[in-house]
């Protein structure tokens, strides 16, 4: 008879600065049954390898505010559910996120690994693939027999990561040994801007993995830079190793390994350009190439952040006369607005601070013109509206914008404009492919930049670059002998 692994997982970003608060219906990838095993990367390669897969859930869903526990527990009962009571389940590969934050109980990746750990025993191995901003928890180390994480940012290795993962699993099925996964812990946080992977130190750290893999007994290693915007208390940098047999040279490795980031911490830094929000906007403005990009990084929608702030709109009224497109803004009120209206009518408008009623910049606009409107059915989802020299692209619900392609489906093109105000930090592949030129404004907001404007009450103290650590045993904590 077929070995049988079983499949799950719960796939999204938390940023607990963020009003927001997610429910399942955020999660709007939801697989199950063949669609899981079609989808899913890695699940090929535990077919191929002779293994019969139990799919349990899939479920992905945007960068979010905190999880409600009541929408948690409904997706987490559903997996369970699905996961084979009898004990014929050999092995367990759950492609996670690791920065997945529950309302009330903290980090909801550690508590669904345990749960299932529960169930299958302490003889069942158990797989992991995380994201780069993973906040790996001890217990998650602890119930895991691998931990494999990305090593791109921005992430174009998920499946490869995956099927790494899932390779690994097999190898503890057929070598019939539980591996041990351990983790070094740094207290320092860096926005992910300070961590991407084609220049700057992000790069050379990525580089240095493969060879602590070759160290003795070592299967695989991570690093996981951490995702800043959680106030909790597994906050900062890990470095992950997993193995079989013997774990002292590898945890030495991993020890040497923490203290050369910690001593190079000061040269992660953002490898484009960044600088104050007005100053940005002017040096776009006064001659550029374009179509030129402005990323408005504290309320990056695809770090979690409302999408609804309008402080770079109140900006760009006041001093800018370029062919600008804010690309978008999330305002459910003023989408609603447009139902009734045609194009070419021009009206008054509020825009802003539909979400984050206290923190987010309102503007109200008058002599505004309604250039076109969305919709799905009955619902009304996008409109463009048009206020001078400046168009905007208004959405109902939150969503990235993306790519050009995003942009066609609104019947938009960045090469029709000078500057596209876009809310993300770095920018996407997409756009940065067609930028002539990008600048990251540092706005403040939910995902600002410099994390002493955030106001952290769980995270371990003290953290860099918040406060100074001198504690030695802190700069590489471990857990393991
Ligand atoms: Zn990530």
């Amino acid at each position: 008879m077929k070995k049988k692994i079983f499949v799950a997982g719960i796939h999204q970003e938390s940023n607990s600065f963020s009003p927001l608060m997610s429910t399942k219906e955020d999660f709007t990838i939801y697989l199950k049954g063949d669609k899981l095993i079609r989808q899913i990367a890695g699940v090929k390669e535990i077919q191929k390898a002779g293994y019969e897969v139990i799919p349990g859930i899939y479920a992905d869903a945007c960068p979010g505010g905190v999880l409600k526990l009541e929408e948690y527990k409904k997706i987490v009962e559903e997996i369970l559910g699905l996961l084979p009571a009898d004990g014929s389940v050999d092995g367990v590969f759950l492609p996670l996120h690791g920065a997945l934050e529950v309302e009330f109980i903290g980090s909801g990746d550690a508590l669904l690994v345990s749960l299932i750990r529960e169930r299958v025993g302490g003889t069942v191995p158990i797989s992991a693939a995380l994201d780069l901003h993973a906040n790996n928890t001890y217990t998650l180390s602890k119930m895991c027999n691998i931990i494999y994480g990305y090593r791109t940012a921005p992430h174009i290795d998920i499946n490869e990561t995956r099927i790494r993962a899932a390779r690994m699993l097999i190898r503890a099925l057929e070598e019939e040994v539980m591996p041990w996964t351990e983790l070094v812990r740094l207290p320092m946080m860096m926005p992910g801007e300070n961590f991407m992977t084609e220049s700057g130190m992000g790069a050379e750290i990525m580089k240095m993995l493969p060879d602590l893999e070759t160290l003795e007994n070592v299967w695989c290693a991570s690093y996981f830079a951490g995702m800043p915007w959680v106030d909790c208390a597994q906050g900062g940098g890990t470095v992950v190793i997993s193995g079989s047999g013997d774990k002292t040279k590898g945890m030495e490795g991993a020890r040497k390994f923490g203290n050369y980031i910690w001593d190079n911490r000061e040269k992660f830094k953002f490898q484009g350009v960044s600088m104050e929000p007005e100053e940005a906007l002017m040096l776009l403005e006064q001659g550029a190439e374009y179509p030129a990009f402005l990323s408005d990084s504290a309320d990056n929608v695809t770090a979690g952040a409302a999408g609804d702030n309008a402080y770079m709109l109140k900006i760009i009224l006041e001093k800018s006369k370029k062919k600008i497109l804010i690309a978008g803004l999330v305002d459910a009120p003023a989408v609603e607005l447009c139902k009734d209206k045609k194009a070419g009518d021009t009206f008054q408008v509020t825009l802003g601070g539909s979400i984050d009623k206290e923190k987010s910049v309102r503007v109200r606009l008058n002599k505004v013109q309604l250039v076109n409107v969305f919709y799905e059915g009955e619902k009304v989802t996008a409109a463009i509206l048009k206020k001078d020299n400046i168009t905007l692209l208004i959405l109902a619900e939150r969503g990235p914008i993306t790519s050009e392609k995003v942009l066609n489906t609104y019947r938009l093109s960045a090469f029709d404009f000078d500057i596209i105000v876009v809310k993300q930090g770095y920018l996407t592949p997409d756009f940065y492919r067609i930028a002539k030129r990008f600048i990251m404004a540092l706005t403040p907001g939910n995902c600002a930049q410099n994390l002493n404007l955030l106001e952290y009450k769980r995270i371990r103290r003290p953290m860099g670059p918040m406060e100074q650590v001198t504690d030695s045993k802190r700069i590489t904590e471990t857990y393991a002998g």
